[in-house]
């Protein structure tokens, strides 16, 4: 028997209305690891009054009062860090390495966030009248609605509600129904850390219907959304006139030129690709390589992917954990079935592994063309396709040539070649001679073309997505100005 978990609405712990459940279970065993509500209609509706009724109260709390909850719970975070990081492991299943990482991305984004509520700067500028003062000052939105994925189930939370919280909004928070377990623990922490009753409220359940009566609901007024383009098209068409932030998918590349650090690409490619078995937004499934290395790059990339270790992310020994659910390793197959049918030719992997949990061998193809599905399509699992290329240009075009814009890498000496990959890669973020994995918490985070709406995560851009600016002016000439009338 496995423990049974609850919704947290107004401060309580409480059961769903229906009484319907349903079960979270380890990846890397398919044994279940906890029972959770699914919280309905009515049980979103009761979250979004508690979250209504504590708004007032919350936003009249001075930031930095706010922010010292957040700092609170950031301490708590760390105590817990080696707990969480286990939890992480047994319910999302990337190696413990990563899932410490994962938690210790929320407690750098708790502690930039509590900072923050010292700041949350607007600017003031002249009046083009005399005696007016003009500025500008940040407000809370309101009732924010915050829908997240299974891939980092403790930092992508914590990039949402910490900014969100330390603006002075509320929410309602839905985690995704694979990871519903670490998320429980993180509002436990945030209980504990001290957020009023109210302010955070928490509705386990899947995309339909608790996502969606979240996403339609009449009195949320902001949407955050981490998660697949489609859900993300979906929530934009259903929330209407809501501010809607969303982070989605990518396609995420590596060009290696011929002037690279061969080894250095090679430790790139390896994590970017393979680390957090592919799982991530960023992940590097693109690896575009001028032709003048590519056989030596390939098999130095081939011999590296078979000697990867598949396992349990709780074992020391393991490189690569399982994927997420079946149906991840059924979406990674059927594009490996694509990429064989398309003509690309497979190096190494391209099978499930083992009899139990959800294993995908890392699998490597090379003689990919840019149009192919496995070139174009986010495959979310541990499958790498080498593209060749003559030169600098036809390498961007190909970098160019999807329908996301996340993270892109380039690998080079040449400091032209890097320079046009920055002025000319059409992503959110460009690294240069490190793979396209490896955020951090106080620069913005985020995608252009399909892989979002334009709004950016973290760093100070992040306190933009939860913060509503009003623009104040202040007379004092005691006589009526008319802006652009009184012009002499
Ligand atoms: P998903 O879209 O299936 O689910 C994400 C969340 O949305 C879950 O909580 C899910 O229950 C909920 N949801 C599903 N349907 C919904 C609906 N109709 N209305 C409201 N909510 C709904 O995505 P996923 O499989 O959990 O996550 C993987 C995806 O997330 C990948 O595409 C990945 O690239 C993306 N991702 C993006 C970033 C980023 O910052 N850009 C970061 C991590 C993951």
């Amino acid at each position: 028997m496995v423990a049974s978990h609850k919704l947290y609405i107004g401060g309580n712990w409480v059961n769903s209305e229906s009484g319907e459940t349903f079960t979270s279970h380890n990846p890397a065993t398919e044994k279940p690891i906890g029972v959770f509500q699914k919280a309905g209609e009515g049980d979103v509706e009761r979250a979004v009054k508690a979250a209504e009724s504590a708004y007032k109260k919350w936003k009249a709390v001075p930031a930095p009062k706010r922010g010292e909850i957040l700092f609170r719970f950031a301490g708590l975070l760390r105590q817990n860090k080696e707990e969480l990081a286990r939890l992480v492991t047994l319910e999302m299943g990337k190696v413990l390495g990563e899932a410490r990482g994962d938690v210790q991305e929320a407690i750098d984004t708790a502690e930039y966030f509590a900072g923050e509520g010292r700041r949350l700067f607007g600017h003031t500028t002249p009046s083009e009248l005399r005696d007016k003062f003009a500025m500008t000052v940040r407000m809370p939105v309101g009732v924010f609605g915050v829908i997240t994925p299974w891939n980092f189930p403790i930092a992508i939370p914590a990039w949402k509600l910490m900014p969100a919280l330390v603006c002075g909004n509320t929410a309602v928070f839905k985690p995704a129904s694979d990871t519903p377990l670490c998320a429980t623990r993180f509002v436990e922490l945030l209980e504990k850390a001290g957020v009023p009753k109210g302010v955070v409220n928490m509705v386990t359940g899947p995309g339909d219907p608790t996502g969606t009566v979240l996403v339609r609901h009449p009195r949320i007024r902001g949407i955050s959304f981490t998660g697949s383009r489609d859900t993300g098209e979906f929530i934009l068409r259903n929330a209407v006139l809501k501010r809607v932030g969303l982070e989605l998918g990518g396609k995420n590349g590596i060009i290696i030129m011929p002037d690279a650090d061969l080894g250095l690409a090679l430790d790139g490619v390896i994590w970017g690709g393979f680390g957090t078995t592919g799982q991530r937004c960023t992940a590097a499934s693109r690896v575009i390589v001028h032709e003048s290395v590519r056989q030596k790059f390939e098999s130095m990339l081939a011999s590296r992917t078979k000697r990867l270790r598949l396992g349990p992310g709780l074992d020391a020994k393991t490189d690569v954990g399982p994927l997420i659910n079946k149906h991840a390793v059924e979406k990674t197959h059927k594009y490996v079935t694509a990429g064989l049918s398309e003509g690309a030719k497979l190096l190494c992997g391209g099978k499930p592994y083992g009899k139990a949990g959800y294993f995908y061998q890392p699998t490597l193809f090379t003689g990919v063309a840019p149009d192919m599905k496995i070139a174009q399509e986010e495959i979310f699992g541990p499958v790498v396709s080498l593209i060749s290329v003559r030169n600098i240009d036809e390498a961007i075009d190909v970098m160019n040539s999807i329908k996301y814009g996340l993270s892109s890498s380039i690998y080079t000496a040449d400091i032209n070649a890097a320079f046009r990959a920055i002025q000319e890669i059409e992503a959110g973020i460009t690294y240069v001679n490190a793979p396209t994995i490896g955020a951090e918490v106080h620069l913005p985070f985020g995608g252009i073309k399909q892989t979002g709406n334009g709004t950016r995560e973290a760093g100070i851009e992040g306190i933009n997505e939860f913060s509503e600016t009003k623009t104040v002016y202040i007379d004092y000439s005691g006589r009526l100005q008319r802006a652009q009338i009184d012009v002499d």
